[in-house]
C-alpha cells in the first residue's frame, strides 16, 4: 500500500459531459426528480470554494444524460482528451459524466488513450441542487487524484473511493456509494485530499485514436441481446433482418445462452 501526500502544480482540464453531477430540479432538496446536465462545468466548478485560484482550466465538451451517450460524443470527448494531453503544461484531465455509462466511457479511454498522465472520470448521485449533493466533494477528490504526481490511466472517482477504468461499474441505483471494483477493490480512496493507493494504475497498450477516427455513423451496428428464462430467437432473427452487424449476448450463469 503506498499513500502520496504530494499535489503537483500542473494545469488540470475539467472537460463537462453532463450527468447528475450538472443536474438541477425546481423542487429544492429533491434527490431523484431532477433534469441532468443543466450546469455548466464552469458552474460546478464555482461550487467548490476550494478549487478557487487552483490551476484548472473548465471545458464543455458536450451537456447530456449519460443514458443519451453515443459514438459522436464519445469521439468528441477522446479527441478533446487527446488534445489535453499533449500539453505539456497539463498534469491531468478530470471529466463531469452521469453515472449510468461511467464504465462504458472508462473503459473505452482507457483502450483508446492508455494515457500516461491521469484522466479522471467524476460523476455524482444527487443533483446539484438537493440538500446534501455529492458532486462538490466528489469533484474536489477527483481533481487530488489528478494531481497526484505519478497518476496514469483512465480512473473514476465517487464517494471517496477511486476505481479503474477495468473494473468500475455501476452497483446501485441511488446511493451516493453507488460504484464497486468488485471482488479486486477499489484501486484506492481520498482522505482529505491525499490518495491512499492500495493497487497499481491502469496500464496496457493504447489503441490509437485512430479506431475512432471514422464518422461514427458508419461504424458498424452492434446490439447487446440477454439471455434469461424463456428468451425467443425471434428477437435475434428480427434484428439480424433490420440488417444488424453484430451481436453481443448477455448471458446468464457462466455465460449460458437459453
Ligand atoms: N441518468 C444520469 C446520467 O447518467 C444518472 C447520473 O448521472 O447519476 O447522466
Amino acid at each position: 500500500m503506498t499513500s502520496t501526500i504530494e499535489h503537483s502544480a500542473g494545469t488540470v482540464v475539467i472537460l463537462g459531459t453532463g450527468g447528475t453531477i450538472a443536474g438541477a430540479s425546481s423542487v429544492a432538496g429533491d434527490n431523484v426528480g431532477y433534469t441532468a446536465a443543466q450546469r455548466s462545468v464552469a458552474d460546478l466548478l464555482a461550487a467548490v470554494p476550494a478549487l478557487a485560484g487552483a490551476p484548472l482550466e473548465a471545458e464543455q465538451v458536450a451537456q447530456l444524460d449519460s443514458k443519451d451517450m453515443d459514438a459522436a460524443t464519445w469521439q468528441a470527448l477522446a479527441r478533446a482528451v487527446a488534445r489535453h494531453l499533449a500539453r505539456p503544461a497539463v498534469q491531468g484531465i478530470v471529466v463531469t459524466h452521469g453515472t449510468d455509462t461511467l464504465e462504458e466511457t472508462a473503459w473505452l479511454l482507457q483502450q483508446v488513450l492508455a494515457p500516461a498522465k491521469p484522466v479522471v472520470l467524476v460523476a455524482a448521485m444527487r443533483p446539484a441542487t438537493a440538500l446534501a449533493a455529492d458532486g462538490p466533494q466528489n469533484l474536489l477528490d477527483a481533481v487530488a487524484v489528478a494531481r497526484t504526481p505519478g497518476a496514469r490511466g483512465v480512473v473514476a472517482v465517487l464517494a471517496g473511493q477511486v476505481h479503474a477504468a477495468d473494473r468500475v461499474r455501476k452497483v446501485h441505483t441511488y446511493r451516493t456509494d453507488a460504484f464497486s471494483s468488485g471482488d479486486a477493490g477499489p484501486l484506492g480512496v481520498v482522505e482529505e485530499g491525499v490518495l491512499r493507493r492500495f493497487a497499481d494504475w491502469p496500464a496496457g497498450v493504447a489503441l490509437g485514436l485512430d479506431v475512432l477516427d471514422t464518422d461514427p455513423t458508419q461504424w458498424p451496428w452492434v446490439e447487446i441481446v440477454t439471455s434469461h428464462a424463456g428468451a425467443r430467437g425471434d428477437a435475434v432473427r428480427a434484428l439480424l433482418a433490420a440488417g444488424v452487424q453484430g451481436l453481443v449476448v448477455a448471458g446468464t450463469g457462466n455465460g449460458s445462452v437459453h
